[in-house]
């Protein structure tokens, strides 16, 4: 269905390579990376971490191996973290700390994704025998549950800089770092200079077909590679994905300022729709989360109906939408999209029937999951 029609903002993952990008990927220099001799991978290493500011990085498959690298590295099993309630790190990476690493998460009051000093405070468990052992603060930025929010730069050094005097250890979930760098003007380096490490996502905005990588101390790489190792995420050849992340760092960030553009033009085309709320002032990057009004219906059976009239739309929330803009939907297609959804509303869709297992029918039968990517 829709294989050539469809519009997809279901999130910025669904992105295939271009033209450009598999020259790339065709043309890289490869070798074993798992002993360090894959010089398109030391190469895209050394990138990252220098534009970032730290020492080292390391490749890793996904964010959510290159996060649980982080958490691993930082925190002993009994430890526990503290992040917003909505975070990536604790809601959507298959409960990853505990499986993986036996820390526990402990949620912050937070504003729109974003942590600060305030509620913070008091928030470190003392050093008591009964108690976990509070090590590591976990930031997101830009936000993705909290609506692609971006940290104000006094605000992510203040608390980084709050976590680090606290004895913590601060780690950056940067999946969508380079949408915060576009949409803030400040560069990667600033924005991480008080976290200790950074995963930051090729997959996302960027258009990669995979990788992330996470940054940091030479000392802290050190330690995630052996965790990367653990986690099955060492590789061999692995320059032929590290290329296209060289190509995207090269050629596909600055572009994302489109994207951020065509996702206020979305939230403006949708903003009059009775039922329908949405703010565009808040709009700050690449995602919109708008509400359903429950009189309309439900945001999943919004989502089935849009999906039948060629638009794919993430149901998050029983009566919130998220939509993605990314390179492969431009201006028509979210002006495209939001015309569907006015219909959508002024057809009338309470009475639509959600299967089971959620709003949209594939091939493979009905699916609805990886929402929160
Ligand atoms: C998507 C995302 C991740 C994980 O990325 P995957 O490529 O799905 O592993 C981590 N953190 C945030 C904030 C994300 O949005």
């Amino acid at each position: 269905m829709h294989e050539t029609t469809l519009i997809n903002l279901y999130s910025d993952t669904v992105t295939k390579p271009t033209a450009q990008m598999r020259r790339a990927i065709a043309e890289a220099e490869v070798g074993d990376d798992m002993v360090g001799e894959d010089p398109t991978v030391n190469r895209l290493e050394a990138m990252v971490a220098e534009l970032l500011g730290k020492e080292a990085a390391v490749f890793a498959c996904s964010a959510t191996q290159a996060n649980q690298m982080a958490v691993r590295t930082h925190c002993l099993a009994g430890d526990e973290l503290l992040s917003a309630a909505q975070s990536h790190v604790a809601c959507s990476e298959a409960g990853g700390p505990a499986a993986l690493s036996g820390v526990t998460t402990r949620a912050i009051p937070d504003c729109n994704g974003c942590l600060d000093v305030d509620v913070l405070e008091g928030q470190i468990l003392p050093d008591d025998q009964h108690l976990c052992r509070t090590r590591l603060l976990v930031l997101e930025n830009t936000t993705n549950a909290g609506g692609g929010r971006v940290y104000p730069l006094e605000q992510i050094q203040r608390v980084g800089r709050w976590g680090r005097e606290n004895g913590l250890k601060v780690h950056l979930d940067g999946a969508r770092l380079f949408n915060a760098v576009v949409a803030s003007g400040h560069s990667a380096a600033e924005i991480c200079q008080e976290v200790d490490t950074v995963t930051v996502c090729f997959s996302k905005g960027l258009g990669c077909p995979m990788g992330a990588a996470l940054v940091g101390s030479k000392e802290a790489i050190a330690k995630a590679r052996r965790a990367r190792k653990l986690l099955g995420g060492a590789l061999r050849q692995a320059g032929i994905v590290a290329a296209a992340a060289v190509h995207a760092l090269e050629h596909h960030v600055a572009r994302l300022a489109v994207d951020h553009e065509n996702a206020g033009a979305f939230a403006r085309a949708i903003v009059d729709i009775d039922g329908i709320s949405v703010d565009p002032g808040e709009i700050e990057t690449n995602i919109v989360f708008f509400g359903v009004d429950p009189a309309l219906g439900t945001a999943k059976q919004l989502a089935t109906r849009a999906y039948r009239e060629g638009l794919k739309i993430g149901a998050l929330r029983s009566q919130a939408i998220r939509i993605c803009t990314h390179l492969d939907a431009d201006l028509d297609d979210v002006l495209e999209a939001a015309k569907i959804i006015r219909r959508c509303v002024r057809e009338g869709f309470a009475e639509t029937v959600v299967s089971a297992a959620g709003p949209y029918e594939s091939s493979a039968g009905t699916v609805d999951q990886n929402a929160r990517a």
